[in-house]
């Protein structure tokens, strides 16, 4: 029996974003050939929306004049009413501050299961599977998504580097007109607020030391301040550092800091936790050092180092300066 994936697609200053596109790839890979994978877009479709959208069959764009803002429960309500809950297999979402919202308030709307936190999404025979990260992503679970409709949140980077097929043909256009009785008005999006950059703007930087909670104590923040002066970097961190009062907010890398795409980010005494990872996955190189072999971490990093952090710092900046003596 032919089925709908849906994807609700997160538009962010005018750009769909690089989750709504994985969620795109996720959904075309557990497509089955009778599937039918629909992205909804709140709104018109932003320039350059197109290369994602290309994955789906059929693009939905909802059409008022407030639905484009980011109003997670009005976004959620609408969708509910959109969607035939019987011919929807999956609503894919991602696990982005919008998505943890919209996500849940369809799954309790309609009462359905709410898969959070999922890495892999496959199909095994009939049944579909999910690998969850649980207890800060220290570990991996591999649930069956049983139920006739669920929704599933996807992490980010979890299908970023996956090969889809394209499809043969562009995809179905249409648009729903949404009328202002569909429309949750209770609660009002106001304005963007930028946050201050009174400090280094680390989003700009192309070297990134970042330090957590193997860090320690301030003191020994010191050994990453001279490391990063050696490699001409900036010296940044998890929350629990900024949370300690260690570093200030405007350094904080991850879901509720900042997203960055430096050179090289070297991740020092920091687990890898899933909200971590999310403003930082996409650096061009990543360098881990570790003292727990397991650490998450080691998933995202390209290299990967199982060691005290103390006993490399020292090393390496050693050895940095022999090398620039030597130049
Ligand atoms: C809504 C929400 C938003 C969040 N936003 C963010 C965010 O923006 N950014 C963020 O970072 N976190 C965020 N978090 C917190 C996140 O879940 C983790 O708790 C946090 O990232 C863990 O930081 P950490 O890796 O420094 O610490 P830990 O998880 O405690 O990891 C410390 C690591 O250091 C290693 N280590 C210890 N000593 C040494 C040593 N001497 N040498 C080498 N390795 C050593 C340990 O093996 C361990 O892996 C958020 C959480 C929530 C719920």
């Amino acid at each position: 029996m032919s089925r709908r994936i849906a994807v609700p697609v997160e538009v962010y200053r005018g750009q769909i974003t690089d989750l709504t596109r994985e969620c795109l790839i996720a959904a075309r890979l557990v497509a089955r050939d009778e599937d039918e994978v629909v992205a909804y877009v709140f709104g018109e479709i932003p320039d350059h929306g197109n290369s994602a959208l290309q994955l789906a069959d059929r693009v939905v764009t909802l059409e008022n004049g407030q639905v484009s803002q980011p109003v997670a429960l009005a976004q959620a309500k609408l969708l509910c009413s959109k969607l035939d809950r019987k011919d929807t297999e999956l609503v894919l979402v991602g696990s982005s501050s919008w998505g943890l919202d919209v996500g849940p308030l369809v799954a309790a709307f309609w009462g359905v299961p709410l898969v959070a936190n999922c890495q892999g999404l496959e199909r095994r025979q009939a049944s579909l599977w999910a690998t969850c990260r649980i207890c800060a992503g220290k570990l991996l679970v591999d649930v069956e998504v049983g139920a006739q409709t669920a929704v599933v949140l996807l992490l980010p980077g979890s299908f970023l580097r996956k090969e889809v097929t394209p499809r043969a043909t562009q995809p179905v256009m249409e648009k729903e007109s949404v009328s202002s009785q569909e429309w949750d008005a209770r609660v009002r999006f106001q304005r963007w607020i930028e946050p201050q950059r009174e400090d280094v703007d680390i989003t700009q930087a192309e070297i990134l030391v970042a330090v957590g909670r193997g860090i320690e104590r301030q003191e020994n923040l010191e050994v990453a301040e001279e490391l990063a002066e050696v490699l001409g970097g900036v010296v940044c961190g998890s929350r629990p550092v900024v949370d300690q009062g260690w570093l200030p907010p405007t350094r904080q890398v991850g879901k509720s800091g900042m997203i960055v795409k430096p050179k090289l980010y070297l991740a020092m005494g920091i687990s890898g936790a899933p909200e971590h990872v999310e403003g930082m996955k996409d650096a061009e190189l990543i360098v881990a050092i570790n003292r727990d072999e397991r650490a998450p971490i080691f998933h995202v990093a390209h290299y990967g180092i199982v060691a005290d952090l103390f006993d490399v710092i020292p090393a390496l900046k050693e050895a940095l300066v022999a090398r620039r003596q030597e130049a």
